[in-house]
């Protein structure tokens, strides 16, 4: 039976929580979307991934309450919704109706949400989120191609999608300890507070915040609340939570983010001389086979090292893009295409892929069939290597790392593959 039981929005995301997991103790596995029947392996906690981040609130909501309803079968006690720690989300949600549905349908009085991950500078201070030092509206995020946060005020934000009554539990209170969250948590509530912005400036803050959260129905969180957590169950053995099996075949990167991380990680690789390929929507939408020319480029390079496949560009040229096709149809054409490279890569022997994009991610994966990770080392923070079991690349398959579009260091794209035994 599993104890803690994890819906992420996005791929990426996914696996974010479960490197996170994996080093806050758990044994843990990672499927992608809802299994079709009972769990095979041991393991604490499962993170579910969707794609549903975007999706129509109501999709999003029905996908999650599948979720929950297989997680519970497994014997989850306790579910966490996973989120980006960037809070991505439109205007109708879908973070707080997916938030309300789950608190419904587990008849939770409250449940608390907070992005806060200090390992990847994303702190909650008076309700607001800050990314590095800035206001999350001004971070670049505000320029995000399907998600711009223009609001850093996540009390505003989370009340806007709910029903519920939305507050705020101050770092004064977090600051002291987990017996000020319960007493606090149990103010709110009788004040008709349904759901609490947490903050959290340090790892020390989410250490202190976990025991407060035993019992707790539902988290609502980005992937750093998840360090807290292991206190709150009895875990197996995950001695083997790190090991993946030896990395072999050819090395590849495929960017569909427009984020800034992004951007500075595809300058870093460009500027190193190695090969790289930009693809233009404009030309896909005109009807070119991009994919085919893209793999016909890659052929005869992949041997001599890991190469480069990029959308990635600057919010300026993002703009007169999304002008000329429409926000979603340039965010579809470009992950559809990326998503037939990512397979015709692997059909020409890559087994070593990363991807650097949540939506791109959750399209490319979708793509090479892969139901299942296992998370290995740590490249960054948030971002692991993972194996996958993969039909397109065989027996042997596939070590796959999806890198949320704002993480890792500028040399990521270079870095990742010395990572990997
Ligand atoms: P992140 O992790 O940075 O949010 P995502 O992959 O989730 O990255 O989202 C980026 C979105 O932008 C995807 O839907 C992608 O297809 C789209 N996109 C990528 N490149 C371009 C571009 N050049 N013009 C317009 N949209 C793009």
């Amino acid at each position: 039976m599993i104890q803690l039981g994890c819906i992420a929005d996005d791929f990426t995301g996914a696996t974010d929580l479960a490197n996170n997991l994996v080093r806050a103790g758990f044994r843990v596995v990672q499927c992608i979307g809802v299994p079709d029947g009972p769990l095979a392996t041991d393991a604490d906690a499962v993170v579910v991934a969707l794609k549903s981040r975007t999706i129509a609130p109501a999709d999003a909501v029905a996908q999650s309450l599948a979720a929950l309803a297989w997680l519970r079968a497994q014997g989850a006690q306790q579910i966490y919704f996973k989120y980006c720690s960037t809070f991505d989300s439109t205007a109708q949600g879908n973070i707080g109706p997916v938030t309300e549905a789950l608190m419904d349908a587990l008849g939770a009085a409250f449940s608390i949400t907070t992005p806060a991950f200090p390992d990847n500078q994303r702190t909650v201070f008076k309700g607001h989120l800050f990314v590095g030092d800035v206001l999350l509206s001004e971070s670049g995020m505000q320029n995000h191609p399907l998600t711009p946060m223009t609001d850093a005020n996540l009390v505003r934000v989370m009340q806007a999608q709910c029903r519920r009554k939305v507050g705020s539990l101050p770092y004064a209170v977090v600051a002291r300890g987990a017996d000020a969250v319960r007493a606090e948590v149990e103010r709110l509530r009788q004040g008709g507070i349904g759901i609490a912005v947490v903050d959290a400036l340090s790892n020390e803050d989410l250490l202190r915040l976990g025991p407060a959260l035993k019992g707790m129905p539902l988290l609502g969180a980005g992937s750093g609340v998840a360090i807290g957590l292991g206190q709150n169950f009895v875990l197996g053995h995950s001695a083997v939570a790190n090991a993946l099996p030896p990395a072999q075949g050819l090395r590849a990167v495929i960017a569909g983010s427009c984020s800034l991380a992004t951007n500075r990680q595809v300058a870093d690789f460009v500027a190193r001389g190695l090969p790289a390929m930009s693809i233009d929507p404009l030309r896909i939408a005109a009807g070119v086979d991009v994919a085919a020319e893209v793999l016909a480029w890659a052929a005869p390079l992949l041997q001599a090292g890991p190469l480069l496949v990029y959308s990635t560009a600057e919010p300026s040229a993002v703009k007169a893009t999304q002008g000329a096709l429409g926000v979603e149809r340039a965010g579809l054409l470009v992950e559809a295409t990326l998503a037939r490279i990512a397979a015709g890569l692997v059909g020409l022997g890559v087994r070593q892929l990363v991807v650097a994009g949540g939506e791109t991610s959750g399209a490319c994966v979708q793509a090479l069939e892969v139901r299942q990770l296992k998370i290995g080392p740590q490249i960054d923070p948030g971002v692991p290597w993972c194996h996958a079991t993969c039909a397109l690349a065989g027996s042997d398959g596939l070590h796959l790392s999806l890198k949320s579009g704002n993480f890792g260091t500028d040399d990521f794209f270079t870095k990742a593959f010395t990572v990997l035994p």
